[in-house]
């Protein structure tokens, strides 16, 4: 599954520099998080790196965007 941002995000921009995959870019007036990029940080750390360091905590999963562990794994090993 990817994540997604809430409208609750204040555009600290503290959860890109952390994210993996480039998957976070800033949008106005929140940021947004692509979910055909975002594989859940599977592969790079144990929980979402931009959900960590998010101080709002406006990151979710986003049911519509849906993968099993090894499709996202997968989808970090293509970004090396
Ligand atoms: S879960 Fe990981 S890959 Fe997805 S947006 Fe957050 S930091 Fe980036
Ligand atoms: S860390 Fe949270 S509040 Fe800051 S830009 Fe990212 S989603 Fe928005």
């Amino acid at each position: 599954m990817a994540l997604k941002i809430l409208e609750d995000c204040i555009a600290c921009d503290a959860c890109m520099q952390p994210c993996p995959t480039g998957a976070i870019s800033a949008a106005d007036p929140i940021y947004i998080i692509d979910p055909n990029i975002c594989n859940e940080c599977v592969g790079y750390a144990d929980s979402p790196t931009c959900v960590d360091a998010c101080p709002v905590e406006c990151i979710v999963l986003d049911e519509a965007h849906r993968y099993s562990y090894e499709e996202n794994l997968k989808r970090y090993q293509k970004e090396d």
